[in-house]
């Protein structure tokens, strides 16, 4: 049972989740086609909360035609900048006056500590602040050109279409927030689909949009497997572009399908981000940076330090530091006050993780956490595992776990640090820790990543783009870069009037 105080949020957070919910088509809430349900349920307890609509192929195609209406009749698309400004500042208005209830409603869907949901919405409501500014910013060029004085040239921005959007089970608000705000933003409409996992702050966010009047078709939240909703949505060619955050496995479909239609994606997928200590750092000073680093959200993070590089002298110590933080993080049900650490997203989720474990433990590596309680076997918890000295080709080295297992190993040489954190397929996140200014340059400026952070791991910013280089995709999410990514660019040549050309 929560023991929090706010017994009203919960109350209207407990209503919203046990509704029988629906698809946002339209500016409507609209059952599915077959009327079919998906079952949800409480990670903490296993138990069914509610359920979602099962929107197959021909409710996608129902919501990209109301997108693409949205989109042609200039409904939105033609909307003024100061307008898509203003709608996306009291989309930021009402999810703020809704904070309380809509991290309660994550939380309950998705498991984390109700104080992580809170940072979610926060970020979020800046998020949309942040891209409403930019909706009155987008512009193009007067190139100072050589083709002569009787031509007149420039370059015009326009919004790219109907976006067909694809959002994890980790940060759903947030992932829900970053794919809506740019392209709204740059004037287009979207189709989004939620993982089934973690729907309603998703379906939450479509009631905000219904009170706050954004046009019918400018946003479609379609629930649904991504087997089914999901493939429907890439494949459709109604749809200009794709964003997608997940697997990298579901990420080269995505990029596959949009290759055969010659449309643009952007792919922010898996990692296995290193974390690289130095030996001037004050290991009790750094350690509960690169717990959180691996811990935050159950280890769920795409950019989760799940690899730590230690300079010998003062590896051991670090790694025991984090191992007695890990050890003492109070595990439980997200609404309680106490809780650190939720459980898994799913049961499907947990055996892929103790599967990670039991190969950790059957490998030369060295189990350094000891605390093996468990607040019970209804959810799907999983205590955090540090493992030390682990061979750099184990597969808890090499593979995205995506939950709290941490693997450890010493260096010597800074050459040696930087050949380990880039002995990854991956290329999302790194970071730096060291009290030498130059030193982190240098190393920063070598290592294979998107993100990079000195003397701390997985802050983020809307102004700072966020996304990555290998296996961890392509395109960015946040900042400008983001925002071009949903406007095409076209050069317009005038000559003038008795010019000759
Ligand atoms: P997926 O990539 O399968 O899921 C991410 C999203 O893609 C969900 O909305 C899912 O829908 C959808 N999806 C699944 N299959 C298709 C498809 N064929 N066509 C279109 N959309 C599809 O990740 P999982 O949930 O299976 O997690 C597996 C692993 O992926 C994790 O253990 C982790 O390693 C990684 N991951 C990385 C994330 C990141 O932030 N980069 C986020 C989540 C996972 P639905 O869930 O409804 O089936």
């Amino acid at each position: 049972m929560p023991d929090t105080l706010d017994q009203s949020a919960q109350e209207k957070a407990d209503a919203f989740v046990g509704q029988q919910h629906l698809l946002f088509v339209d500016g409507a809430f609209v059952p599915s086609e077959s009327r079919e349900h998906i079952c949800v349920e409480n990670p903490a307890t296993g138990s069914k909360i509610c359920s979602i609509a099962r929107a197959n192929a021909a409710d996608v195609d129902r919501a990209v035609s109301a997108a693409q209406r949205a989109f042609d009749s200039g409904a939105w698309s033609k909307t003024t900048p100061t307008d898509r400004q203003s709608f996306l500042l009291k989309l930021a208005d009402a999810l703020e006056d809704d904070r309380e209830v809509m991290a309660r409603i994550e939380t309950i869907d998705n498991g984390k500590p109700l104080s992580e949901a809170l940072i979610d919405v926060d970020g979020t409501v800046r998020f949309f602040r942040y891209m409403a500014g930019w909706a009155t910013k987008i512009g193009g060029r007067t190139p100072n050109h050589s083709a002569g004085s009787q031509v007149f040239g420039y370059t015009q921005k326009r919004p790219i279409g109907p976006v067909g959007a694809i959002t994890p089970w980790n940060f759903p608000l947030s992932m829900a927030g970053w794919k809506l705000a740019a392209p709204l933003a740059a004037g287009c409409s979207i189709v989004l689909k939620p993982s089934e996992l973690t729907s309603l702050s998703t379906l939450r966010l479509a009631n905000l949009i219904d009170a706050v009047g954004f046009p019918p078709g400018a946003v479609n939240i379609v629930t649904g497997y991504g087997a089914e909703a999901g493939a429907a949505l890439i494949e459709h060619d109604g749809i200009a572009k794709l964003a997608f955050t997940g697997s990298t496995n579901t990420g080269q479909m995505v990029a596959h399908a949009a290759a055969q239609q010659v449309k643009p994606s952007t792919l922010e997928l898996g990692g296995k981000s290193p974390m690289v200590v130095f030996d001037d750092c004050d290991p009790a000073e750094i350690a509960h940076g690169l717990a959180s680093a691996i811990f935050f959200n159950q280890g769920q993070v795409c950019t989760a330090g799940s690899r730590l590089y230690v300079q010998r002298a003062i590896y051991d110590d670090v790694v025991q530091h984090v191992a007695t933080i890990a050890d003492e993080i109070q595990l439980g049900c997200g609404l309680a006050t106490t809780t650190a650490m939720g459980p898994l997203i799913s049961s499907q989720h947990h055996q892929r993780v103790s599967s990670y474990i039991q190969k950790g433990d059957a490998s030369s590596a060295r189990r350094v956490t000891s605390n093996l309680d468990n607040p019970g076997t209804k959810g799907h918890f999983i205590r955090p595992v540090v493992y030390a000295d682990v061979d750099p080709n184990a597969a808890i080295a090499r593979e995205e776990i995506f939950g709290p297992v941490l693997s450890c190993a010493a260096f010597d040489t800074e050459e040696e640090a930087i050949a380990l954190a880039n002995d990854s397929k991956f290329g999302l996140a790194a970071s730096v820790w060291t009290n030498d200014l130059h030193r982190a340059h240098k190393t920063l400026n070598q290592l294979e990543a998107g993100i990079l952070w000195a003397n701390t791991h997985n802050p983020i910013d809307p102004s700072l783009p966020f996304g990555g280089v290998k296996l961890s995709g392509y395109g960015r999410e946040m900042g400008p870069e983001q925002l071009d990514s949903y406007l095409t660019t076209h050069s317009v040549w005038i000559q003038m009037r008795g010019a000759v050309g």
